[in-house]
């Protein structure tokens, strides 16, 4: 709600009322603290406190049933290669509507039915809205599921399978400048009592990788909670087992460009116009991601292109007999297969990166290398 400014109220929501109150007792805030305050905060945030189910864009799952069942493939095939480990634990990091998930039990149960009898599956989901939504969804699914609303050591003692599909954009970014001083962190100050972007006075101490090649004026986004994730993940993998696959709109080597941005009723928006109303997310540095991966002591493979992963693991295949007993869908099929592999749709922008133990034979979908 934009309160009217003739009446000489602020022109920001609730939200951004108290955000403007917390840097004026406080300083500036971190672009990450922002973030987390619209998405998280328990009065407006927008996984906390809005009840509209989530992406109002269409993510992968939605576009067509065969994403999530090669997704459940590649579970079952790298299950499988490790020997089938007892008691592994399936772990999806912010499921959405839970549509990814629902398709990949359909594949296990077909590739790997002994996987799915003795699984834990756990989402990992943020939102009370998209959590019901999840629930509604996999009713049906005859195996272990429970929800946490993080991932935390409790998901770390066993194998572990984890897949995220545009998961890690949505986690809070930090930004920094770099000017004649240095490399400056972007931060969240005020002006005329609204939150509006400022520069730190003082350079930070940290320095991207290549920062030295970026151009002034160029930006560098790091992901703390994202590499915090990644190496979690990438230790549990190491030592009880399993794999993870993260799939996300970003690039293969760190750069200095500006990704943040906000999207509300499927349009951009401004970025501090109106805290928690718009779905925040930032293209996502896989070469971070990889780095993270590789310190916590696991193998990473990619990230390669999404078309070139879904091809591997077999999609086209996958879309023919879906045509085969669907024949009057044939068109419907083709087009929603097409707009998963097709390089000028989601094939190329698309990236994926797995991670799996040193030990372990090369996980599936990374034959076509980048
Ligand atoms: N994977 C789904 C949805 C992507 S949207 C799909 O492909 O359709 C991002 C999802 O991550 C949403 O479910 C959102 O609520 C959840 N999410 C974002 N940040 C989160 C966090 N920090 N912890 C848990 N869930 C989070």
């Amino acid at each position: 709600m934009v309160a009217n400014a003739d009446e000489g109220e602020p022109l920001v929501n609730a939200l951004g009322q108290r955000i403007a109150e917390l840097i004026a007792g406080q300083g500036p805030i971190s672009v990450a603290q922002f973030m987390t305050l619209c998405q998280f905060d328990p009065h407006g945030g927008s996984y906390t406190a809005r009840q509209t189910i989530g992406r109002d864009f269409i993510t992968a799952p939605e576009v067509s049933q065969s994403f999530g069942e090669m997704l459940g493939l590649w579970v079952a095939q790298t299950w499988h290669d490790q020997g089938r480990p007892e008691n592994p634990r399936l772990v999806e990091l912010g499921p959405g509507r839970g549509t990814l998930m629902a398709d990949a039990v359909r594949a296990l149960a077909a590739a790997a039915p002994h996987f799915l009898h003795d699984v834990e599956i756990v989402l990992v989901e943020a939102s009370p809205a998209l959590t019901a939504t999840q629930k509604e969804k996999l009713s049906h699914v005859a195996a272990d599921i429970r929800w946490q609303e993080g991932f935390d050591d409790s998901l770390t003692d066993r194998p572990l399978y984890v897949i995220a599909n545009e998961f890690f954009d949505c986690l809070p970014i930090r930004q920094f400048i770099k000017t004649q001083r240095g490399w400056c962190e972007r931060m969240v100050g005020l002006q005329n009592g609204a939150p509006a972007f400022v520069l730190a006075p003082g350079p930070t101490a940290v320095a991207p990788v290549n920062g030295e090649g970026a151009p002034l004026g160029g930006v560098y986004e790091s992901a703390p909670a994202a590499t915090a994730f990644a190496q979690e993940i990438a230790r549990a993998v190491s030592v009880h087992g399993g794999g993870a696959l993260f799939i996300d709109y970003g690039y293969g080597e760190t750069a200095f460009g500006e990704t943040l941005q906000a999207i509300a009723d499927g349009k951009f928006a401004e970025i501090l116009a109106e805290p928690g109303q718009s779905d925040l997310s930032a293209h996502v540095d896989f070469g971070a991601i990889k780095r993270a991966v590789v310190d916590a002591g696991a193998v990473a493979y990619g990230p390669i292109t999404q078309c070139n992963f879904l091809a591997d693991l077999g999609i086209g295949e996958r879309g023919e007999r879906l045509i085969v007993a669907n024949p009057l869908q044939a068109r419907e099929i083709a087009a929603a297969i097409d707009r998963l592999v097709n390089p000028a749709l989601m094939g190329e922008i698309f990236k994926v990166l797995a991670l799996a133990p040193k030990t372990a034979p090369q996980v599936p979908g990374f034959g076509f290398d980048t």
